[in-house]
């Protein structure tokens, strides 16, 4: 039986005091201790971002990648190694931005892995600019007048294109967080798992206080997960116009959005239906006439 120590790295993270990289990081461990995982069990692939620093603290496979090419490597994993526990860490301008054509052609080919990614609405490791999730008339270092484009909804648009695990998730709500990543580590196919994640250090509109104001747990309503048509409008509940009307409050779901049951990819190659790529004799194989026809 694992514990969480057995997860984390000699290394102690360096993440700023307060930061909500540490809830994460937190229920991701939780998670994996819960479901009996071995480190060795488990490979998980970071992109470039305060979130990317996360390969440091976790003592599991780890790949730290290029910027926004979280979800290439994570697939090749997969492909390569089936039986392995994939898990994808990324960060709102890593993923969302340079990576964002990656996770729509992963979510088509319901490529079996999840996603985790740090929404914290800002660049934090480049000291604080504008994000695509940053919030219209948002002001930062890159937008000093205030953001003139209208944010990503990376859960409307996971929907949109056809994810068949979609959830929103709280890193001021570990327990909730850590049932989220469960059920997504567990579900057969792509999992994303959005995460609001306030930058305590940059991003001084979307703060945890702002959160807790607004924040709800569909677990906790009449809330079905299973309406592809529902859950898009579920996902268009945010507070799109509150820098112009701070009164209004609106409320902010989080939890599964929508659930699917589809073939993963690898599932539906015969090449890898009955054994991994790594477990297969490919010592055996004659390339001979590929070979002379490269040559
Ligand atoms: Fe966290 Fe922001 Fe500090 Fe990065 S800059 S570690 S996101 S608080």
């Amino acid at each position: 039986m694992s514990t969480t120590k057995d997860f984390e790295t000699k290394q102690f993270p360096t993440w700023c005091p307060g930061c909500g990289n540490y809830g994460i990081w937190t229920a991701l461990k939780n998670s994996l201790v819960e479901q009996g995982y071995k480190p060795h069990e488990v490979a998980v692939v970071f992109g470039i971002g305060c979130s990317g620093n996360m390969a440091s603290f976790l003592n599991v496979y780890g790949f730290h990648g290029l910027h926004g090419r979280v979800i290439p490597v994570a697939t090749a994993i997969k492909l390569c190694n089936h039986k392995l526990k994939v898990i994808a860490v990324s960060g709102d301008g890593d993923g969302y931005s340079i990576g964002l054509g990656h996770l729509i052609h992963a979510i088509r080919r319901n490529i079996d892995i999840t996603y985790i990614v740090h929404n914290n609405q800002i660049y934090g490791l480049t000291k604080g600019q504008t994000s695509p999730t940053s919030e219209k008339g948002f002001t930062s270092k890159s937008t000093p007048f205030g953001s003139i484009e209208d944010p990503i909804d990376p859960i409307a648009l996971a929907i949109d294109v056809g994810a068949s695990f979609v959830a929103r998730g709280f890193t001021g709500n570990i327990d909730h967080l850590t049932r989220l990543i469960s059920a997504g580590i567990q579900h057969q196919g792509f999992s994303l798992i959005d995460v609001l994640q306030p930058c305590v250090t940059f991003n001084h509109l979307n703060t945890f206080h702002w959160f807790y104001d607004r924040i709800y747990e569909l677990e906790k309503t009449k809330y079905q997960p299973n309406d592809k048509s529902v859950a898009w409008l579920k996902a268009r509940e945010w507070p799109t116009d509150e820098l112009i009307d701070e009164s209004a409050k609106t409320k902010i779901p989080i939890g599964l959005f929508y659930k699917d049951d589809k073939e993963t990819y690898w599932n539906q190659l015969s090449q890898l239906k009955d054994q991994a790529l790594v477990d297969q004799p490919i010592n055996d194989i004659d390339i001979s006439e590929l070979m002379k026809k490269l040559s």
